[in-house]
């Protein structure tokens, strides 16, 4: 349950002093903050897209300027060699989310890594060929999982479990998930789920269902668009299989930005496995003598297949630079607090027909509150948006706000609770006098 905390209080005077007292304040003037007519927003949509780093432009000028030196040459003599480009995320990335440096790399998209991992990581025999995913799961991941099915032979009616809450709740319990593995694991070869849901904000206890899934002969991986950034990963401690997430959400590398991609050692040399191969998978030392055979690297840069975008990385770089420096265990302090704040001001308020459905357990949630809403959704979330609140509204009934500790303020969970006030009533009123 949320902690008490003495200096939440619904007032101007409090959320000023809460962030005077944020030792990550100033790293707020590191991102460039949107405006809409003129009027700066408060921007609370760091789940879908995160803020540009004021530093970014500098880290891909650098690569536009050798690339108009050197030209080919950049390959090797620029700066930071586009060669080795990707290698120096690698440090960063496993920090991040608690990895051997081996066992992780950037490259791709999301989507496009998770079909790379299940290739490699679904591999279905006549008694074990389900995979279970959410109920409600991103539906890229969704159609992902489908695709592999069908494409080993399976009818996704048969072949794909999906993780249900239990009636009128909205997170699932983890003694469902823990009965429903023991009840089902032996006919599951892939457990693929969100570390983070990205519809109820939900987070997953990783390390239980990786030992249980385990336990059960199950391969787990993780989809962790929503998690990485947001809250504190042991990938490699918890014994996942293989992970995925993308960096344009709390990783603020931009639209469609490099993705993450995490293999555990364990399979670092397992030159058998079955992957889709390319030349930037190969052994570094022969790959330009461009031998017919492949030869995987060992670790998760085996499963690279083309050279990476490099100004896609810098903008990365840029942003990881950030993260390193605060830290994600101060960064996750803060977030607690946050979203603390947030959730204690929508009690405050106790607007009828406005449920949180993420948890109130600082421990089950990240940066972010799902707030149902009953009636006239669409037209409050419209009304937020003309106060210059940035929030997003997810079909059929709920809004999503995300303060991001890098970047929000606690004087932005306030104004956009006052906001939600103001147009709770104002809906309430049109409606009124509309019916
Ligand atoms: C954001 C998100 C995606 C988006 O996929 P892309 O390949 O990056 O377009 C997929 N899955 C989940 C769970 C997401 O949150």
């Amino acid at each position: 349950m949320t902690a008490f905390q003495a200096d939440f209080q619904p007032t101007r005077e409090a959320a000023l002093a809460l962030d005077a007292g944020d030792e990550l304040a100033p790293y707020r003037d590191q991102f460039c903050l949107p405006q809409t007519d003129g009027q700066p927003v408060v921007y609370l949509c760091g789940h879908s897209l995160g803020l540009q780093p004021k530093i970014v432009r500098e880290y891909i000028d650098e690569e536009l300027q050798d690339w108009a030196m050197l030209g080919v040459e950049g390959h090797f003599n620029a700066r930071r060699p586009w060669l080795s480009y990707h290698e120096t995320l690698t440090a960063q990335t496993a920090r991040l989310v608690g990895a051997k440096p081996a066992e992780v790399v950037v490259m791709n998209s999301l989507t496009v890594n998770m079909h790379l991992m299940l290739v490699s990581f679904y591999r279905p025999t006549p008694a074990r060929f389900k995979i279970l995913i959410e109920a409600d799961a991103f539906p890229s991941d969704r159609y992902a999982a489908e695709s592999h099915l069908k494409w080993h032979g399976y009818d996704p009616q048969d072949a794909l479990l999906t993780l249900q809450p239990r009636p009128g709740e909205a997170a699932v319990r983890q003694e469902d998930i823990a009965a429903l593995l023991r009840r089902e694991g032996e006919t599951i070869a892939l457990i693929w789920l969100g570390g983070v849901n990205y519809y109820t904000g939900q987070v997953f206890d990783m390390a239980d269902i990786t030992a249980i899934g385990h336990a059960q002969g199950c391969v787990v991986g993780f989809d962790l668009a929503h998690a990485a950034g947001n809250i504190i990963l042991q990938l490699h401690d918890w014994d996942v299989d293989c992970a995925v997430w993308c960096s344009y959400k709390y990783l603020n590398a931009g639209p469609g930005a490099a993705a993450g991609c995490f293999v555990h050692e364990r399979y670092a040399n397992r030159p058998d496995l079955p992957r889709l191969a390319g030349w930037w998978g190969h052994n570094k030392d022969t790959r330009f003598q461009m031998p017919a055979d492949f030869d995987p690297i060992a670790g998760a840069e085996g499963w690279q297949i083309s050279n990476p975008p490099i100004f896609q990385l810098a903008a990365l770089r840029a942003s990881m630079d950030l993260f390193d420096r605060a830290g994600m265990t101060r960064l996750r302090a803060k977030s607690e607090r946050l979203t603390g704040y947030l959730d204690y001001l929508i009690r405050d308020r106790d607007l009828p027909g406005v449920t949180r459905i993420t948890s109130d357990d600082p421990a089950q949630r990240g940066a972010q509150l799902s707030l149902h809403i009953k009636e006239h959704g669409r037209a409050l979330h419209q009304r937020l948006t003309d106060a210059h609140i940035i929030c997003d509204w997810r079909e059929p009934d709920v809004i999503r706000v995300a303060p991001v500790p890098l970047y929000n303020t606690f004087v932005d969970v306030l104004t956009f609770a006052n906001a939600l006030e103001a147009a709770h009533r104002e809906v309430l009123v049109s409606s009124l006098s509309s019916s």
